[in-house]
């Protein structure tokens, strides 16, 4: 199958315009570390988001993906996106969709079932001691689930804070 992406009609902007990665802190030291000049990052949780520093791009973009065989799961995603991540002492529970910028979205979304698991896998990795409940966001799934998660963030979550 082609890969769409070639003929982005955005000149591949998710790349080229880096806000708010989601990544592991294996993912970080494997491909963020060498660039903490050109990126800000924030700690989630055990998580960390990068974005690119004055609207720049990923520091692994030099045209095309320099890292893309092992690309953080959060590029292997796209454009189905990680929406909220919810952290308490005995599970974390995740919400994804698929309202990107990407305007080949249609075309190129991969099954759910894919990245349903690529999200699972991902966080049971790195939260090995938790349950983890990956939901699509559907918008009622979300709503009704949003009031109860809230009380597990506000007890279990770190405080967001900023490490460079
Ligand atoms: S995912 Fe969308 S925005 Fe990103 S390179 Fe592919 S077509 Fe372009
Ligand atoms: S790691 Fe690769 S796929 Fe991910 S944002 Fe950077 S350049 Fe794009």
């Amino acid at each position: 199958m082609t890969n769409p992406c070639l003929d982005c009609p955005t000149q591949q902007s998710c790349c080229r315009e880096l806000h708010g990665l989601t990544v592991s802190q294996t993912e970080y030291d494997r491909h963020f570390k060498a660039h903490e000049d050109t990126i800000t990052v924030f700690r989630k949780g055990a998580l960390l988001e990068i974005w690119a520093k004055d609207g720049g791009g990923c520091p692994n973009w030099n045209g095309q993906c320099a890292v893309y065989e092992t690309r953080p799961m959060d590029c292997d995603l796209y454009p189905f996106t990680i929406g909220n991540v919810f952290e308490s002492p005995d599970e974390v529970y995740v919400t994804y969709h698929k309202r990107t910028g990407c305007p080949l979205v249609t075309e190129i979304v991969q099954a759910q079932s894919e990245a349903q698991a690529l999200l699972e896998q991902f966080f049971a990795v790195n939260f090995p001691d938790r349950k983890i409940s990956v939901v699509y966001d559907e918008g009622a799934v979300r709503l009704k689930h949003l009031a109860k998660r809230v009380v597990h963030k506000l007890k279990g979550r770190q405080p967001k804070t900023q490490v460079s």
